[in-house]
């Protein structure tokens, strides 16, 4: 396994094996379970398997956040290397973001709500960095996770609306024996705050069987979901959602299918998570 910084070195990589399929799982790091299952997915699909790590400053809208987010690239490495995966690209942040940088990438309706609205500029740092990254990294198939189910749907926009060839394989959100989705965050959280956070997959499971037995309108998912995450005295909602899976439009009445979203705070901890129904 190589471990690369400079863009050059990465693209020079990456040429020296242009008839092979590609593979791209980018990260922000500190790995666990729920990257695995993309690197696994990706290892199984391609001939050559890229990670990146790279904890973008421009997707952070909140300084707190981005000095607090855990990193453990030497950890990263190890699991990545066990894996089976050929590159890890680690790039520098400097070279990413050049004195004079203007340029975004702005994938418009799908991102102005529930993240784009609760974060703003958050959605604009992901897909300006992806489209940085990709056109370094040209895969054959880039891999991400519906636990970030809006990031997925601005990065299929994108790659459709940017004739971009590349497919885009998004994968299950994996989870803890108690239901709560990984994530990097989930260490920040303390012991009380770790027992409360599966109330969100609570919400989320009980709004599924719900909408399974019948009970179809938006509004009152919503109220469902809602009431769950209030009964939690260390949850504080950010929003809840019940949107259209492609466009993230939040929807009224009977629905049909639909992502069940939610965002809640437990202390500084931002914790999101979804399910689909259809
Ligand atoms: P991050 O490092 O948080 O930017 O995540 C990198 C990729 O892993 C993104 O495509 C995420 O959606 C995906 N991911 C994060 N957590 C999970 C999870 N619990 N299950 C599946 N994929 C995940």
């Amino acid at each position: 396994m190589e471990i690369i910084t400079p863009i050059q070195a990465m693209r020079a990589v990456r040429r020296a094996e242009p008839e092979l399929s590609w593979g791209f799982v980018p990260t922000l790091g500190a790995l666990h379970e729920g990257h695995l299952s993309l690197v696994r997915r990706a290892r199984a699909e391609n001939d050559r398997v890229v990670e990146s790590i790279f904890v973008n400053p421009m997707q952070f809208e909140r300084q707190s956040d981005l000095q607090a987010y855990p990193r453990t690239v030497e950890r990263d490495a190890d699991l990545l290397n066990a894996e089976g995966v050929d590159v890890v690209w680690t790039p520098d942040e400097a070279e990413m973001y050049p004195p004079g940088f203007q340029t975004v990438v702005d994938v418009q309706a799908v991102t102005r709500r529930l993240e784009g609205e609760h974060r703003p500029g958050h959605l604009q740092g992901v897909t300006t960095i992806v489209t940085k990254l990709f056109n370094v990294v040209r895969p054959t198939r880039a891999y991400f996770g519906q636990k970030d189910a809006q990031q997925a749907a601005a990065v299929r926009r994108l790659v459709l609306d940017l004739s971009m060839d590349i497919a885009i394989v998004v994968c299950p959100t994996e989870r803890e024996a108690d239901g709560l989705a990984m994530s990097s965050r989930n260490v920040l959280l303390t012991q009380e705050q770790r027992a409360a956070a599966p109330v969100l997959y609570r919400a989320l499971s009980e709004a599924v069987r719900a909408w399974e037995a019948g009970e179809h309108q938006a509004e009152i998912l919503r109220s469902w979901m809602k009431t769950r995450i209030e009964s939690e005295p260390l949850a504080q909602i950010d929003y809840i959602s019940v949107a259209d899976p492609d466009t993230l439009e939040e929807l009224h009445g009977p629905v049909d299918r639909a992502l069940l979203s939610l965002a809640v705070y437990f202390g500084d901890v931002r914790l999101i998570d979804n399910m689909t129904v259809s």
